[in-house]
């Protein structure tokens, strides 16, 4: 048996499930003493968010949004009614989450329930995970109120959709900016460690290391 005390910090269960028509990246973040979980971006298949935190025995206490489209916040009003966690998000996207009828319009889904926004998150905000730090980034540029999750400790990025795997977020819908999305990229960013993990709104993970070298929307900067 191994007697020494140790102060290593236990790493958190991080499960991350691609949902909804668009295949959004939600992560489920929980801590293994306390079965305290943060959820970011329920866009949809509360179902299968339910047997995951059923799995780990985890209570939801924020559901964090990284912008207000609908493919990110769908699921947020019903995850809500199910765990009782307030809702977390940057007021800069209010407008797109009013609008969020006609962002089902436009892809011909039904419009989801809706919630009223518990808490306004804003750049430098910290919340905590049992101990676990989770820093809001304000990274608009792809919408206003488009926020990044920085957790020091995990060394690992929730980018949302302002940073991909060899892409950037898409600027062309309403609230989007493409000189605004490079300069946050640049700013706040690509100042994080070369082997901070990022983990995008849709697709595969990468790193701020490869995404600097070699991301070809980020080679002027
Ligand atoms: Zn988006």
């Amino acid at each position: 048996m191994d007697m020494r005390l140790s102060f290593e910090r236990t790493p958190l269960i991080h499960e991350i499930l691609p949902v909804g028509l668009l295949q959004c990246n939600c992560s489920i973040f929980g801590d293994e003493q306390s079965r305290e979980a943060i959820v970011v971006d329920p866009g949809d298949d509360i179902s299968s968010i339910r047997e995951i935190l059923e799995r780990h025995q985890l209570r939801v206490k924020a559901i964090v949004i990284t912008h207000a489209h609908i493919d990110h916040i769908g699921g947020a009003a019903k995850l809500k009614a199910l765990t009782g966690a307030p809702i977390y998000m940057n007021e800069d996207d209010q407008p797109l989450y009013d609008n969020i009828d006609q962002q089902a319009a436009w892809l011909g889904m039904r419009p989801p329930e809706q919630s009223s926004i518990d808490v306004a998150a804003r750049d430098g905000d910290k919340l905590s995970l049992a101990g676990t730090e989770f820093h809001i980034i304000h990274t608009p540029g792809h919408t206003q109120g488009s926020l990044s999750l920085w957790i020091p400790a995990e060394n690992k990025l929730v980018a949302g959709d302002t940073l991909f795997r060899d892409s950037i977020g898409r600027t062309d819908l309403p609230g989007g900016n493409y000189n605004q999305i490079l300069r946050s990229i640049a700013d706040k960013l690509l100042v994080l460690p070369d082997e901070a993990v990022v983990v995008p709104g849709h697709g595969p993970n990468t790193t701020i290391g490869r995404e600097r070298a070699i991301n070809p929307f980020l080679q002027d900067l």
